[in-house]
């Protein structure tokens, strides 16, 4: 992929993005792009085509910054040209990027005149040049079983009828729902038979994060996903992940999806279903998403015939871990303590590591992950971008402001300092399965 790196004066910038009040997306005339690391603004140096699949969104209230390339100042700009040639407000433009890209630098804009908060994606500086947007993002991971090209929904409603014709029970119509409302590619692949299918079993949670997908406060944004409203039977559950195990290609099921809580609290149907599936086929992987919140209740899902877990976080440190997921009744060491078991059981132990420039490649968090990737051994680390409004993240860490590394710096020191460690965007199904 062909990345614009930016090297001498500021007029090999792209252009600075802007919205007017009906949301058309307009060039600025002579203004530059620029990026923000945490609250500082940064000229943005590694540039790549915005991917086909990426999508853009603008920022109500919220003014975009711009770099004047004659005198490399920064400039809020508040007012400008709408599409209809008159003077009016503007506000800043963002990118969401397709899976697989992981964002290196947040729009440059000002956030706190705002009084909502922004719905819960990963906005990405972005740009516009030749004819091109540019996005401040690097690819950590190109996997065709994700890539947004290979879900045509023209496939998918035959497939929804001809699965409904054998499944019929309240998990199959939540993941209808799922599959043709929420768009879930997970729950798409259950109907297309193939690769990793969901099966989410939980009401409740044992955290209140800040950027939850499935759950927020009245006062927030609405939450992206709508969560589960009911208790699966093993039965089910059993019938639908058998079924996918015995005749997908690269078969996984997963426990843990955006439409839920957190799946431990329903350790006893997981390990259960897990027995009852191990009873009847010896295909296919089984994974669970959590948030390692509950050790023992882990080992007991472990011992049932789990294959792979990947436990979430968004930070190495334990303050700004509880700043975001606000845990009740445990900790930070409660999920370390998990990440451990896990390696010792012998399963594959992938850490979900919800990143967000400026914040996690400051030093002392790159300083606080290799500690922990030492100390307990994981095989994988997603980078997956954090999708929360920026000034609330922000509002909420109680961090020192500090130049961050970079996020592909990051990447790249990872890569060196721990060569064993994979380091990628998605579920690794485990090759010695069937
Ligand atoms: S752990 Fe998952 S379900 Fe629970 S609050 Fe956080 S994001 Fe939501």
């Amino acid at each position: 992929m062909k990345y614009f790196r930016f090297d001498s004066g500021f007029d090999e910038l792209p252009y600075l993005l802007y919205a007017d009040q009906s949301g058309r997306i307009i060039e600025h005339p002579y203004l530059r792009m620029a990026g923000l690391s945490g609250k500082m603004p940064v000229i943005p140096d590694d540039l790549l085509p915005m991917p086909e699949y990426s999508k853009l969104f603008f920022l109500p209230d919220c003014p975009p910054l711009g770099i004047d390339p004659e005198n490399g100042e920064l400039e809020v700009v508040t007012e400008m040209e709408d599409g209809d040639g008159k003077t009016g407000p503007c506000f800043a433009v963002a990118a969401f990027p397709e899976p697989g890209f992981v964002r290196t630098l947040l729009p440059a804009a000002i956030y706190d005149r705002k009084n909502y908060t922004l719905p819960m994606w990963a906005y990405t500086a972005v740009g516009y040049r030749d004819g091109k947007y540019w996005i401040a993002a690097f690819r950590v991971e190109d996997n065709p079983k994700w890539d947004p090209r290979n879900y045509d929904d023209k496939l998918l409603l035959p497939s929804i009828k001809s699965f409904t014709k054998i499944h019929r029970g309240p998990l199959t119509r939540h993941l209808v729902q799922c599959a043709t409302v929420n768009h879930c590619f997970a729950a798409k692949n259950l109907f297309l038979r193939r690769w990793e299918a969901p099966i989410p079993v939980s009401r409740k949670c044992n955290a209140s994060c800040l950027g939850c997908l499935s759950l927020q406060p009245h006062d927030s944004c609405e939450a992206s996903h709508s969560r589960i409203g009911f208790r699966p039977s093993a039965d089910e559950i059993v019938s639908i992940a058998v079924e996918h195990l015995e005749r997908a290609p690269e078969a996984m099921v997963s426990f843990g999806q955006g439409c839920e809580g957190e799946p431990l609290t329903e350790d006893g149907l997981i390990a259960e279903s897990i027995r009852k599936i191990r009873l009847r086929t010896a295909m296919g992987s089984i994974n669970l998403n959590t948030n390692g919140g509950y050790t023992d209740r882990l080992r007991t899902v472990i011992k049932s015939g789990l294959d792979s877990v990947r436990i979430s976080l968004n930070s190495a440190r334990p303050e700004l871990y509880c700043a975001y997921y606000r845990p009740r009744g445990y900790g930070f060491s409660n999920v370390v303590d998990s990440i451990k078991a896990a390696v010792d059981a012998g399963i594959f132990t992938m850490i979900n590591y919800l990143v967000f420039p400026g914040i996690t490649d400051q030093p002392e968090e790159v300083e606080a992950l290799k500690g922990l990737i030492v100390r307990t051994g994981i095989d994988f680390v997603h980078l997956k971008n954090l999708c929360i409004d920026p000034e609330l993240y922000l509002r909420s860490m109680a961090v020192a402001e500090e130049k961050g590394i970079g996020m592909a710096a990051l990447a790249d020191l990872l890569k060196n300092e721990f060569p064993r460690l994979e380091i990628g965007y998605f579920n690794k199904r485990l090759s010695g399965r069937a």
